[in-house]
Formats: C-alpha cells, sequence, structure tokens
C-alpha cells in the first residue's frame, strides 16, 4: 500500500469541475488582482468566524506581519511567543526589528504554557503571540486576561487553526489580531501561497488593508511604510469553493483522528485537545522515542512521516544574536525530539488507518 501525506491530488480532483469554472472564470476576466472575488471571499471569512473584518493576503507570513506593523511594532519591542512552531512565527517578529521572547510549551498541547507567560513580561513587551499548533488554539482565555491586565495586544497564530474552536468560538477571532494560512497544506489551502487576517477593530483593519497595498490610503498617496502583500483573485475564487465543503473536510480529519486514537491510544502518546476545543487536525503527530529508525521503516512500508517541528526556534542559528542555549526551554527540547506526524488529511480511509497504525505497533 501506498499512503499520500496531505493528499492535494485528491483534493482537487473530488471538486475539480467546480475549481476549474471557478478559476477559468477569473483568467477569461483578466482580473488577476483585487477581482471581486477577493471582496467576496472576506465577507465569507468574515461570516464563517465572525469577525467583523478579513483581509486578505499573500501568505501566512504577511498576515503576521501585517498584523505587527498595524499594531505599530517597532525594532526593539518584545512580543512573547514559543519556540516550537514553524520558523514564521518568530521571524516576522525579528523580521520588523523586535525580539521574540520565548516561553516553553505546556507538554500535552503543545501550546504556550499560559502560566509562564507573566514573568516574561517587562516594559518593552507590546504583544503576545501564541500558536494554535496542529490545529488547536491555546488558553485564550488566559492569554487575553494577561494582556487586559498588562495592556498588551494579543495575536494569534492561527496558520494551523482555521475553523476549530474553542469554548465555542472560532479560531482567529479570540484577540486583538488573529492570522491564518492558506498554504497548500494547511488545513484550508489553496493552490499557492494566501493567507488572512482577522480583527474586530476597525481602525486596525483599515490599516491592515492600507499597509497591505503598500501603505496607500488613494491611490498613489501613501500613508504607511506598507509591502505589497495582496492574495490573488485567482486564490480567492479557489477558496470560495473550498470553504463551500470545508467544514465537511474538517469533520473527516476529525474522524481520521479519532480512528488514530482508537488503535494507538494503548501504543503510543496520542494527541491530547482540551475538552472545551475543537481541533482541525494540521498534524496528527505523536511521541516516538527511536524516531529515525521508525520514520526509516515506516517509510520502506509506502507510509510517510514528517516532523514538526525537529529543531526549535531558540537553538536555531538565525537567533544566536539572543543568546539562548540548549536547556532554556526544556519541553520543547524533549518534544522536538521526539514528535512525529503522521499522514493526516480527510482522504484517508479505514483500511489505510488499519495499516499505518498496524505498521506503526510493530515497531513500538
Ligand atoms: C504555515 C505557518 C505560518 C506561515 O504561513 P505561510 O502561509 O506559509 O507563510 C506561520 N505560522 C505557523 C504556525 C504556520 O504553521
Amino acid at each position: 500500500m501506498k499512503i499520500d501525506f496531505a493528499n492535494l491530488t485528491k483534493a482537487y480532483l473530488e471538486h475539480k469541475d467546480a475549481i476549474d469554472i471557478a478559476m477559468s472564470d477569473v483568467v477569461s476576466s483578466s482580473r488577476f488582482i483585487m477581482g471581486k472575488e477577493v471582496q467576496d471571499l472576506e465577507m465569507q471569512l468574515q461570516q464563517y468566524t465572525g469577525a467583523k473584518h478579513a483581509i486578505t493576503c499573500a501568505s501566512g507570513t504577511d498576515a503576521l506581519i501585517l498584523a505587527m506593523m498595524a499594531l505599530d511594532i517597532k525594532p526593539g519591542d518584545e512580543i512573547i511567543t514559543s519556540p516550537f512552531t514553524f520558523i514564521a512565527s518568530a521571524e516576522t517578529i525579528a523580521f520588523l526589528g523586535a525580539v521574540p521572547v520565548f516561553v516553553d510549551i505546556d507538554e500535552s498541547t503543545y501550546n504556550i504554557d499560559v502560566n509562564r507567560i507573566e514573568e516574561k513580561i517587562t516594559e518593552k513587551t507590546k504583544a503576545i503571540m501564541p500558536i494554535s499548533l496542529y490545529g488547536q488554539v491555546a488558553d485564550m482565555d488566559a492569554v487575553n486576561a494577561l494582556a487586559k491586565k498588562y495592556d498588551l495586544a494579543v495575536i494569534e497564530d492561527g496558520a494551523q487553526s482555521f475553523g476549530a474552536t474553542y469554548k465555542g468560538k472560532q479560531s482567529c477571532n479570540l484577540s486583538t489580531i488573529g492570522c491564518t494560512s492558506f498554504f497548500p497544506a494547511k488545513p484550508l489551502g489553496c493552490f499557492g501561497d494566501g493567507g488572512a487576517v482577522f480583527t474586530n477593530d476597525e481602525a486596525l483593519s483599515d490599516k491592515i488593508k492600507s499597509i497591505r497595498v503598500h501603505g496607500q490610503t488613494e491611490r498613489y498617496i501613501h500613508k504607511y511604510i506598507g509591502i505589497g502583500g495582496r492574495l490573488d483573485t485567482l486564490q480567492a475564487a479557489i477558496l470560495i469553493e473550498k470553504l463551500k465543503y470545508y467544514d465537511n473536510d474538517v469533520a473527516r480529519r476529525q474522524k481520521v483522528a479519532k480512528k488514530y486514537n482508537e488503535h494507538l491510544i494503548n501504543h503510543t502518546t496520542i494527541p491530547f485537545v482540551e475538552e472545551y476545543n475543537t481541533s482541525v487536525w494540521a498534524q496528527y503527530s505523536i511521541r516516538i522515542k527511536d524516531r529515525n529508525g521508525v520514520q526509516l521503516k515506516l517509510k520502506e512500508k509506502g507510509i510517510p512521516t514528517a516532523v514538526h517541528y525537529p529543531k526549535p526556534l531558540h537553538l536555531q542559528e538565525c537567533f544566536e544574536y539572543l543568546e539562548y542555549k540548549q536547556g532554556d526551554f526544556p519541553v520543547s527540547e524533549n518534544v522536538s525530539n521526539e514528535i512525529m506526524s503522521l499522514p493526516m488529511n480527510p482522504y484517508l480511509s479505514d483500511q489505510e488507518i488499519q495499516y499505518i497504525t498496524k505498521e506503526l505497533k510493530e515497531l513500538l
């Protein structure tokens, strides 16, 4: 048997006709930049999340940059985040000259340990950036309470969690600003790069919209330093189609995760989801002691696996100047050594899940 990790081909083929029509409509209209699909998608994203404003953009990375630029994050400002994430979370902070201040993760959810945030807050702290890792939101009530106490902004890096819920509320609409990504392999992916920023604050929304187009407020009139960060009309048209059945995709991912859990519960550390959360299962990640060996043997059996993420950010060469060292964030370091993601997509059959888990259990 040969298993597909994210099965993006099937994601297209299942809805080929509708997606093809949507794409060809854009191409024949030649409204490639800011065509009406972009606005339509933004309205639908607002409806989906309940956020007053959804601003699409060129990637999840740009979403984070737009959020921080709109909040006026300046060189030397500190932003508290976790070192166990994709590089973009902390990289965008550093890109703006601000300082990522890391806080270790919770051992069970792999999200920021909210009990360790307060001790890192200083005069220079401007924001907290919790990451909703693997499709599950961090404890936002706790984060928001701290933000309120110290007058900080909260930016949710929801790149992996669009569609997830926290206490019945939608990810990306839980704080000052929410950011997501439509990178193809994310739960809601387009056919290239894409992202969105969410807020309930009209002034922030206006500023983000302006910064997205070189800081302009009207044509060739530039109020802010900005970026060229728009979402392509083509990607918007694709996302409008995919959003129609996204809830069904999420339900199928949840079913796959449940099946994995049933097979693996007595054999390894299965993912933990808080009872007040629903996950969109961007990844299904388990803990494996001899990870390299297991990955190699599974590969021989046609089962692809991945590691999200093998090296925590405080130990990355690009952040050497922050002067963190091995041992600073032991939970992140341990988890980085053991974490392994199994194939996850809405199309995995019971038979495939049976095969994957049977081969895996033989190696444990
Ligand atoms: C994917 C991802 C990003 C960046 O999104 P892109 O669309 O690839 O730029 C940021 N943060 C996290 C946690 C991600 O997983």
